[in-house]
């Protein structure tokens, strides 16, 4: 709510009380209110009034104070009413808006005073915020009862009660009966631009109660869709309901064509736009509009907080350019916890390994106390380096002498470093003792570690866990089958085929994103469906020529033995990264680096072709897949083929 609504008392000239509009801090208030008190000061209702203000609403409130203040006033007026059960409906301490509430039927049952306009948006959002459908009925009632009910301040506070109490149908009746009655009322009608501006207030209240139904229910999100598309009008919050309704539920495509959608419309993006759409960049490594996003809040001072810096270094480092995160990290005037992890978990994610232990180490220095978050940054570049030792001390650090509660993030890195380096039963012993549930993720770590190490046995004992866990999952059965492939126990291998079969088990399906121009092109596995399909063809007909002509064999009968956890039934078809690659070799200018967003992990086929590709084509090729960055150059890749 806007405080602006509340008009400030009549000042008073400074020889009948001091101006508390002055007051610095709490402190002082309080010792101009006990000066008040005093000199019977007080005693004036525009003084107390003045005082509970202060003590309510301002940037240094105390409510517990402000509450005693109240309660010691002889007839409170209206606006001291108003203030505090404002201060209380608005506060997030459990059982404020209650108390709010409570305060509220006070008024209405024996205060000399009636409640209006500016009592009724508090008094509701406090039954939206304790879902108190029943109250807050009455209260609509009321609303009637004081004429308020085509107030648009009011009545957009009651649709949003329903919304918030879970009753779209009441919600959206009073919706369209307010909308109609802004338009054809002739006392309203002129005052127009307002009348305007509180009806898109009233589609935002509802398209919002929508998008939030939408987090529950799926198809929720339709009908907000639908609300929003047939509105007349839109403000910023209509198109930041919609962009963050979508990102916050995993539907980043959608919030990217949202917000593609906005930037061609006359409605400019806010602070709250850019923090909503960049996870959405991120996920897709959408480098090119986010480096618009960035540009943008540098050009309309938009300030580039810690929060938004955060936002920002993380789309970064998830669209491939880590160099570029660490320059508006070191940029960024303040840098909290969250910033840090990010920057940490970034250069993990590159495998910069000493860099992200460095930056470590810096932020401890600087002051900033490392989250638990943090350590997952830390662990997961000492498993993606193979800093087996380091890794251990940290862990131990963070659990004996800093004391925090290991997440299943946590033991999930420790399984990978220790498995990866070779210690299965050190990783082993980690998932048995560990006084969290272990889930699939972990399992499938140390699986993973025994198939690179060969160790048949554990191997056996770990897939049979995972099939017990997850049964429909291909994870397990693929790495088993390949791991009695390569110690050639061919039966063993057609039982799991066999198997899998059975149990119709599919394999993930893979999926690959490039950004072009701003767009996000998909690919799946051995896709057809693009527009420029033949031309992709014959390019990945001559790579694979180029392929063969420098030497490179796919091993044929590591293919057709070998399963990868994503759907490729023969050697002929293409998994989608490398479908990719092709589309972007044929729509970039030589030399442009690419960079492509793999959804699993890229298969070894597919990674040692990479390698080559980028010697071929001269070309940096960045691919991040489900667990961090492959930099291809020059015929190597960044992770030194430890992955
Ligand atoms: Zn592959
Ligand atoms: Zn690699």
């Amino acid at each position: 709510m806007n405080s602006t609504i509340y008009t400030t008392p009549p000042s008073h000239p400074s020889s009948l009380f001091p101006n508390i509009t002055l007051c610095k801090t709490i402190k002082h208030l309080k010792q101009v209110h006990a000066h008040m008190i005093k000199t019977a000061q007080i005693h004036d209702p525009l003084a107390a009034a003045e005082v509970l203000r202060f003590c309510a609403l301002s940037n240094n409130r105390d409510i517990h104070y402000a509450r005693k203040v109240f309660d010691q006033m002889h007839q409170p007026n209206c606006f001291s009413w108003n203030t505090i059960i404002r201060a209380l409906a608005e506060s997030n301490d459990d059982g404020k808006p209650l108390a709010a509430l409570l305060l509220f039927f006070q008024m209405v049952c024996d205060a000399s005073v009636d409640p209006n306009q500016f009592t009724f948006p508090s008094v509701l959002k406090a039954c939206a915020q304790t879902s108190r459908l029943k109250e807050g009925m009455q209260v609509h009632g009321l609303v009637v009862k004081y004429g308020l009910d085509s107030d648009e301040f009011v009545v957009s506070n009651l649709v949003r009660m329903y919304v918030m109490c879970g009753v779209m149908k009441d919600a959206h009746l009073l919706f369209i009966r307010n909308l109609i009655e802004f338009e054809e009322g002739d006392e309203v009608v002129r005052n127009n631009k307002k009348k305007e501006e509180g009806n898109v207030v009233l589609w935002n209240v509802m398209v919002d109660g929508y998008v939030m139904l939408g987090s529950l229910v799926l198809g929720e999100f339709g009908a907000a869709r639908e609300l929003f598309d047939s509105m007349p009008q839109r403000s910023v919050v209509s198109w930041n309901v919609m962009i963050s309704g979508y990102a916050q539920n995993g539907l980043f495509k959608e919030a990217i064509e949202m917000f593609r959608e906005m930037q061609m419309g006359d409605v400019c993006p806010n602070y709250v736009t850019l923090i909503s759409v960049l996870p959405a960049i991120s996920r897709f490594g959408a480098l090119e509009l986010g480096k618009w996003v960035h540009l943008y809040a540098e050009k309309n001072g938009i300030e580039i907080d810690d929060v938004l810096g955060s936002a920002l270094v993380d789309m970064y480092s998830k669209c491939g350019s880590i160099e570029k995160a660490l320059q508006v990290f070191e940029r960024l005037p303040r840098k909290n916890a969250i910033t840090w992890s990010t920057i940490i978990g970034g250069l993990a994610m590159h495998g910069r390994a000493n860099d992200a232990l460095d930056y470590f180490s810096r932020m401890e220095r600087s002051g900033v106390t490392p989250s638990d978050v943090t350590y997952i940054g830390v662990l997961s570049a000492c498993s993606h380096a193979g800093l087996v030792d380091e890794g251990r001390s940290f862990f131990s650090h963070m659990v004996k002498a800093v004391g925090f509660e290991p997440r299943i993030e946590h033991y999930g890195c420790m399984v990978d470093l220790l498995g990866r380096a070779g210690h299965l039963e050190e990783a082993e012993e980690l998932i048995l003792n560990m006084p969290i549930k272990p889930d699939d993720v972990i399992w499938k770590a140390l699986l993973g570690a025994c198939k690179i190490h060969g160790n048949i046995e554990m191997g056996r004992r770990v897939a049979k866990v995972l099939m017990d866990m997850v049964p429909h999952d291909s994870g397990s059965y693929v790495a088993l089958s390949n791991m009695y492939a390569s110690s050639g126990n061919w039966e063993a291998v057609a039982d799991v085929r066999l198997m899998m079969k059975e149990m119709d088990i599919r394999k993930d399906p893979g999926c690959s994103w490039i950004e072009l121009d701003g767009e996000i092109h998909e690919f799946l596995v051995d896709d057809d469906s693009h527009s420029r399909a033949k031309e992709i063809h014959s390019m990945l007909d001559e790579i694979a020529n180029q392929l063969r002509l420098i030497g490179y064999r796919p091993d044929t009968s590591q293919v057709l033995l070998n399963l990868d956890e994503e759907e490729k039934e023969s050697a002929l078809q293409y998994h989608s990264e490398k479908i990719a690659v092709a589309f972007g070799l044929i729509c970039t200018s030589p030399h442009t680096p690419l960079l492509i967003v793999k959804n699993l992990r890229i298969c070894e086929d597919c990674h040692s072709s990479m390698k080559l590709i980028s010697k071929i084509y001269k070309r940096k090729i960045v691919i991040r897949d489900r667990k961090r960055f492959h930099h291809f150059e020059h015929g190597s890749c960044s992770c030194k083929d430890y992955w």
